[in-house]
């Protein structure tokens, strides 16, 4: 398969760029690095199946050839990120999700959009199934997320009634694994680098809300899965073990054997007090479960901060 991957230089997009050059696709990475980082790429530059456009996808994409797939991964993904940067997020969900599903209809490819879990919001259902409509508020400062991908399903869901342009919808909980930047602002990076630099873990309110992780490899086989099915609509992605964040900040401590100690800060608005996917469908389409645990997730991840050196 010949297949454009935005968001390339990003932490999913570039684990998704490898796991496709590996298995024997030709790759275009697009990226504008915005939040993505070229390093990421390191790998992939020596490799014929691999190149790379500087280009920010809300802008005209052109991408001369034939193409099979578009995955799109383009967006700041961190509360952090996308609170810093409102607008280029509401424009890569809209703008950029329009771009490529033109791209998309003209070579006649297979689509695929990278949603989130934000589009359920604070949820009142919980697990969350796919066929909740979720609670999200849509003028809050997660709105320009959590609202930009929910129309980017919805023009999806259009381009496939519309035009008849294949389609697949992921919803991805937190992912976390090597090349989480570590000043991204997320949870597991921020609390492993606290750990392993001796400074205060930060939990925000009290750490009784719930996150469910799921380690950067089951999460890319989960996709990859999803983009070989054929489902079309949202599939739920992610890790449905669930943990508090003070349980978390706990294990960060024992995984790295750190000193650190605990503070609170304030809880960011409209932070969803309990997350978890209900994962009967993947389960059921096309037979994926995640299979690493946290604790090993941990270890792994907290050995890749040390080797970049973000323990100094
Ligand atoms: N959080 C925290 N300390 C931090 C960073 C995040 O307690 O240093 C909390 C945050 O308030 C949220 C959870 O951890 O309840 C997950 O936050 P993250 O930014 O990773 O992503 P989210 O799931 O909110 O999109």
């Amino acid at each position: 398969m010949r297949v454009v991957v935005t968001g390339a230089a990003g932490f999913l997009g570039s684990h998704l760029c490898e796991r496709l050059v590996g298995r024997g696709d030709e790759v275009v990475g697009v990226d504008n690095l915005l939040t993505g980082r070229i390093d990421n790429l390191a790998d992939l530059f020596g490799q014929e199946r691999f190149t790379f456009q500087h280009h920010n996808v809300s802008s005209y994409v052109h991408v001369p050839g034939p193409v099979d797939a578009v995955l799109h991964f383009a967006s700041p993904a961190s509360p952090k990120d996308y609170l810093e940067l409102p607008i280029q997020t509401l424009k890569v969900g809209s703008l950029g999700t329009h771009n490529l599903l033109g791209l998309a209809k003209d070579k006649q490819a297979r689509f695929l959009l990278a949603s989130t879990s934000e589009v359920y919001g604070d949820p009142e259902v919980h697990p969350q199934p796919e066929e909740y409509w979720g609670h999200v508020n849509p003028v809050g400062p997660r709105g320009v997320y959590d609202e930009a991908k929910r129309f980017a399903e919805a023009i999806t869901m259009a381009y496939h009634r519309f035009h008849g342009v294949d389609v697949r919808i992921v919803r991805i909980f937190n992912t976390f694994g090597p090349r989480l930047r570590p000043a991204d602002g997320r949870v597991v990076s921020n609390f492993l680098v606290q750990a392993l630099t001796g400074k205060p873990i930060t939990i925000y309110g009290d750490g009784s809300q719930t996150r469910s992780f799921c380690y950067v490899d089951d999460e890319v086989e989960g996709i990859l899965a999803l983009l070989g099915s054929d489902h079309v609509g949202p599939v739920n992605v992610g890790n449905p073990n669930e943990f508090t964040v003070a349980e978390l900040a706990r294990l960060v401590i024992e995984v790295t054997g750190s000193s650190s100690e605990v503070v609170h800060e304030a809880l960011p608005v409209d932070d969803p007090a309990r997350r978890r996917p209900d994962i009967s469908l993947a389960q059921s389409l096309f037979g994926w479960e995640p299979r690493v645990s946290l604790r090993e997730g941990l270890e792994r991840t907290a050995q890749w901060l040390r080797h970049i050196g973000a323990h100094q």
